[in-house]
């Protein structure tokens, strides 16, 4: 919230290190975040706020979520309902990121976002497993070391 970035949230930190490494200009894009949680959502926001992108966020009482959806640049999905978005809520051409882990009975793993109808409309797509799970990971290892490096200075 305060611009320390320091030790920043790792999922949403994970987020804007895919979007940075692609080369995606963020600064008055229409961003929007579904979910606002404490550790993705809210913190996403503010990460997306700081690139000087126009940020929605959507959450269960969202009213008209297909259409809020379909104005994004940037899509950030973080509900934890299995393929809950599909292509019909993806501007042409946007970006969507993929945070939703969700365990099938058949034991499959998928997103919030359905890949294949999604992946149809956007220009970047992360894809679950392998997309955004692996930057969390990334990112609490980035942490730990920094939080080794600050107590070995003191
Ligand atoms: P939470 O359950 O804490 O939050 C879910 C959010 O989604 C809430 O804000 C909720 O709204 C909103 N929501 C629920 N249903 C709807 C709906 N029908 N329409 C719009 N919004 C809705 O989940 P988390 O943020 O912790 O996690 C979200 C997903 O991301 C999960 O699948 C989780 O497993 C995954 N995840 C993945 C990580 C990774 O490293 N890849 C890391 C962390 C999470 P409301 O606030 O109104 O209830």
């Amino acid at each position: 919230m305060i611009g320390n970035f320091d030790f920043l949230p790792c999922t949403p930190a994970g987020v804007m290190e895919l979007i940075d490494e692609a080369g995606i200009d963020l600064c008055g894009k229409n961003c929007v975040v579904v979910g606002r949680s404490n550790i993705v959502g809210k913190p996403q926001a503010m990460l997306l706020l700081h690139k000087n992108a126009t940020v929605t966020i959507c959450h269960s009482k969202t009213v008209n979520l297909k259409e809020i959806c379909k104005t994004a640049d940037v899509l950030v999905v973080a509900v934890g309902r299995a393929e809950m978005i599909t292509g019909d809520y993806i501007k042409e051409g946007a970006v969507v990121i993929d945070v939703g882990m969700n365990r099938l009975e058949n034991k499959k793993l998928v997103g919030d976002v359905e890949f294949e109808s999604a992946s149809k409309k956007a220009s970047y797509i992360t894809p679950v497993p392998g997309g955004v799970g692996p930057m969390t990971i990334a990112t609490l290892m980035k942490n730990t070391l920094t939080a080794a490096k600050k107590r070995k200075l003191k």
